[in-house]
């Protein structure tokens, strides 16, 4: 398999380069040159297959021969290995059409762990296998700090450096990025929001020197990995409740829309999916962009669900890449007017098409605390702030006619209760029962260090812990 930048500009690569690469060195980001597809048949065999099983087969395509098929195997049944649940990804029935997916049964109990299990096997194995070392730089809300350190940690090739939004993140997220006492793990409190951080971020990669003196890897969701290991819950949770004979409608709480890009991809793979429900909190970018065809930014609001704390989502790029047919010319037109001016406009056709395959709404955080209140008296379940956005966003999707009753609704449940212990007491008066490993990171002391948000300072800071630069 051969990937291609939305930009147009960056080299074709095969898996593992676009593995290793992040960001294309065009700025754009990788997707799959010509995109597989599966027959019905093969999807009818997706149902009741084990996860790994299954995860295996979804994702063999987009690797291709660069991985021997045994080796592959081991590596996706040793990253669903540590999860708690012997389903992987449960399916939980909510009412009599709507189900939620849990997908927090990995180590730090949000749905990153699906990919960064993966992706940090398959980084290793492509630097041992190039004899190499990397230095992964990685933004994080909140959740893909944690599950990349604790994907990373230890590793014998890679160095891991964090940049959370400094006192934006949840004491129980920060305690899963500080406590790991590795010497390979860093974190970076940056003084701004994610949006600061997702765009250092971005500049660093966009600095060639830089990114070869360090042998910059990236773990956001920008690497094409990370969305590659969350296609295959949707035909999991889809195969589960009749496809591909019967149409499945998601709803994916949604920030940087790595998330609910992997369920575009489950669809183009030919996965009967109804639609796409995005589902946001204030920070609505997205649920505007639906309605009026303008994506423009605005300042980011802390919420009660701080991992969808996003304004500038980094995936919107491919998705627009797809809805306008590859265009990476009139794709490169519109991310240089939303870089100039904070508004791009979608030419009438992606406009369509984004309305015929996507509904999107918003919830506050009075009507996410209400949510989370009305899914504990009705089903007795208690639902994280993100989950319960989802929830929330579902109800609203069918209340407007947008998904028929007659169509199974699935919300991806993205965390834990427990990670958001303060969110969920003010709604229900409780704490959230707190899992094991939560409760032994409390005693355990913490490592970060708080920098500005200055390129310069934040970039020194890496190249003076780093290993690549110390033995280069
Ligand atoms: C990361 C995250 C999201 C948003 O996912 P995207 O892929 O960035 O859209 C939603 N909920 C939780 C709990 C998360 O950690």
């Amino acid at each position: 398999m051969k990937y291609i930048s939305t930009r147009g500009d960056a080299p074709i690569q095969g898996f593992e380069d676009v593995l290793l690469a992040g960001l294309a060195t065009d700025g754009g980001l990788y997707v799959p040159q010509v995109w597989p597809k599966f027959t019905k048949e093969e999807i009818s065999e997706f149902a009741g297959l084990p996860y790994t099983e299954l995860a295996l087969r979804v994702i063999t395509p987009f690797v291709g021969d660069e991985i021997p098929a045994d080796e592959l195997k081991k590596m996706v049944e040793e990253a669903y290995a540590g999860f708690s649940h012997k389903a992987i990804a449960p399916l939980v029935q909510l009412g009599s059409n709507d189900f939620l997916l849990e997908l927090f049964h990995g180590p730090t109990l949000a749905f990153k762990d699906f990919a960064m299990q993966l992706l940090a096997r398959l980084m290793d194995r492509a630097l041992a296998k190039r004899g190499r070392r990397a230095t992964i730089v990685g933004a994080t809300s909140g959740d893909t700090g944690g599950a990349a350190i604790e994907a990373f940690r230890g590793r014998d090739n890679i160095d891991v450096f964090i940049l959370h939004p400094h006192n934006k993140v949840t004491k129980v997220q920060r305690r899963q990025m500080t406590t790991p006492s590795e010497d390979n793990v860093h974190n970076i409190a940056l003084e701004g929001n994610f949006d600061d951080c997702q765009a250092l971020l971005k500049s660093m990669f966009n600095n060639g020197a830089l990114r070869d003196e360090l042998q910059l890897a990236g773990v956001n969701s920008i690497n094409w990995a990370r969305i590659m290991g969350q296609i295959p819950y949707y035909f999991a949770a889809a195969t589960a409740l009749g496809a591909p004979s019967r149409e499945v409608a998601f709803c994916v709480p949604s920030g940087n829309l790595g998330d609910i890009f992997a369920g575009f991809v489950a669809r183009k793979l030919g996965l009967p999916i109804n639609k796409l429900v995005i589902a946001t909190n204030a920070n609505d970018i997205l649920a505007r962009t639906l309605e009026t065809g303008r994506y423009e930014s605005r300042q980011a609001i802390a919420t009660d669900s701080p991992s969808m704390d996003i304004q500038v989502s980094s995936n919107f790029e491919r998705l627009l890449f797809e809805l306008s047919g590859e265009d990476a010319i009139w794709l490169n037109g519109f991310m240089r007017q939303f870089s100039d001016t904070g508004t791009g406009l979608l030419s009438d056709s992606v406009f369509d098409k984004f309305r015929s395959l996507f509904a999107a709404h918003r919830l506050d955080d009075q009507q996410t605390g209400e949510v989370i209140a009305k899914i504990q008296r009705d089903s007795d379940y208690m639902a994280d702030p993100h989950t319960a956005v989802g929830l929330g966003v579902a109800a609203l999707a069918r209340q407007k006619g947008e998904i028929a009753d007659s169509i199974p609704m699935v919300t991806l449940s993205t965390a834990h209760p427990a990670k958001f212990p303060d969110a969920v007491e003010k709604s229900l008066g409780v704490q959230p029962f707190q899992p094991d490993i939560i409760v032994a990171q409390k005693n355990l002391p913490e490592r970060y260090e708080v920098l500005p948000n200055d390129f310069d300072i934040v970039a020194d800071h890496i190249k003076k812990h780093a290993r690549v630069v110390a033995n280069s």
